[in-house]
């Protein structure tokens, strides 16, 4: 063997020890972020919590990037490379469930948010990987930068355009995505599609709907128009192409004629080009239903998602560092949970995952992420960790089950692992850093990257601010106040 070879498998080797010797602390972030179960845009004790356990691993925080109040970046180290990660902490509304039990059962009643994907295990693997990282590059005096992104509001993505339209993501050479699954794996190849999130405004003029509603200028009425009018558009479009709206402002009480609407809409499809193409004419049907009414419109562009995509060296590297840390060891415990939650929720009995699994090409589904702009700007490497019961559904009941128990620690344990031992490849070879750019120049080809976000447009930051408010005081009890201690302790280099 290489005589590099065996320096490297000895410096992985520490970096596990490390987040073993702090698995405890990385089971409380994850743990910690579970209970805040914070909106998007909302995630201030989240952003806080995870914030002071890295300023307490020697990592510089700059809070409020991008104008977005929870968002950070922390930076650790100085020169070339720099080797990134990012991840979304959010929560969802009306998803709270009580974990470890096989049964649908919110902590509290009457629709409070919570975890019912994972997200607050993606935080715990991002700072558990970078911090043992870290450990390592400064008992080594290595060269290089490690940044990582607290990336709020994944659910409605928003941040990450915004990081990358303001620069935050200049001079970085590689990034890492862990994000929870139920497997432990990675691909690579372009994973979803494009999203553009945008509110169309329609502005009238009241009257009383039954004495004079000559008077008035209906913008409910665009509204409608708006929506019968993509309704008929959607034959002429692409089959690839997926729409949907919530209408988020409609009015106040039948007997006024609606003066001030909202509808907010997603357009998705395949490729940004497509996406943008269906906005373009999406626009012009609001511009119809605006001349109709005699109302005047408006539109709000609320974020840009690109299709996520990973490149093929980087998945590589995972993939090996996969299979070097392996899968947890479940309890019988955490394996009988499983099987009676997949009994309940009437799936496959197969239990949690026992292999790891093989590389493949990632496969193009709808669902978007707004990581996807920074994925065609900077090589990135997705890891997914295997905190997730198989056959439970993101964003219903059974996926928050398993995400503050000793199945979600573990998952984090050996993601934190596995994004450690991929930094440090990228660290310490320069040969292989230079295959993932040149790799990833050759899979991008002719594709550049174009941000429709206006440069002066703010991120909403008011978003789910209502609804915090509300829950914050109810939710506060079950807050983690035991704030995260890391072990240094060295090991022998
Ligand atoms: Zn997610």
């Amino acid at each position: 063997m290489h005589q590099e070879d065996k320096k490297l498998i000895g410096l992985k080797r520490d970096a596990f020890h490390f987040v073993d010797r702090n698995k405890g602390e990385i089971a409380k972030i994850g743990d910690a972020v579970f209970y805040f179960a914070e909106l998007g845009m909302q995630e201030f004790s989240t952003s806080e919590y995870a914030a002071d356990a890295l300023r307490k691993a020697g990592f510089d925080v700059e809070t409020g990037i991008s104008g977005i109040p929870p968002a950070w970046m922390a930076t650790w180290g100085s020169g070339e490379p720099v080797i990134a990660a990012h991840c979304e902490a959010d929560a969802l509304p009306n998803c709270s469930q009580l974990p470890g039990v096989a049964e649908e059962k919110p902590i509290i009643e009457g629709g409070a948010p919570g975890h019912e994907e994972g997200h607050n295990a993606n935080i715990a693997v991002m700072i558990g990987g970078a911090v043992a990282a870290k450990s390592i590059m400064e008992r080594e005096h290595m060269k290089g930068t490690i940044k990582l992104y607290f990336a709020p509001a994944e659910e409605q993505g928003i941040s990450r355009p915004y990081f990358l339209r303001d620069g935050y993501f200049e001079g970085v050479d590689a990034v890492f995505h862990p994000h929870v699954g139920a497997e432990f794996s990675t691909t690579y190849g372009i994973r979803q599609y494009a999203v553009i999130s945008v509110e169309f405004i329609f502005h009238g003029k009241s009257a009383h709907s039954a004495v004079s509603p000559w008077l008035g200028r209906n913008a409910l009425d665009a509204v409608v128009l708006m929506d019968v009018g993509w309704g008929l558009m959607r034959q002429q479009l692409e089959p690839s192409q997926s729409s949907h709206r919530v209408v988020t402002k409609g009015g106040d009480q039948p007997n006024i004629i609606p003066s001030y609407t909202k509808t907010w809409w997603f357009f998705r499809d395949k490729n940004m080009d497509l996406a943008h193409a269906h906005f373009e004419k999406a626009k012009k049907i609001a511009e119809g239903a605006a001349i109709m009414t005699g109302c005047s419109y408006e539109n709000n562009i609320l974020s840009v998602c690109w299709p996520t995509r990973a490149n093929q060296i980087m998945a590589e590297i995972i993939q090996r560092n996969i299979e070097t840390v392996g899968m947890p060891k479940w309890s019988k415990e955490e394996e009988s949970l499983a099987k009676e939650l997949q009994e309940k929720i009437q799936v496959p009995v197969v239990g949690l995952q026992r292999e790891v699994k093989p590389l493949k090409k990632a496969q193009q589904g709808m669902s978007g992420n707004d990581s996807g702009a920074i994925s065609w700007v900077i090589p990135t490497g997705r890891i997914t960790f295997p905190a997730n019961i198989p056959g439970c559904p993101f964003h219903s009941w059974s996926a928050g089950v398993s995400l503050a128990t000793p199945i979600a620690h573990k998952a984090e344990a050996n993601g934190s692992k596995v994004l450690a031992a991929s930094m440090l490849d990228l660290f310490i070879d320069k040969e292989l850093l230079n295959k993932v750019k040149g790799n990833f120049r050759e899979e991008i080809g002719d594709t550049k990257y174009f941000s429709i976000l206006p440069k002066d447009q703010k991120p909403p930051a008011d978003l789910n601010r209502d609804k915090m408010d509300k829950w914050r005081p109810i939710m506060k009890d079950l807050y983690v106040t035991e704030k995260v201690l890391w072990s240094t302790q060295r090991d022998k280099g």
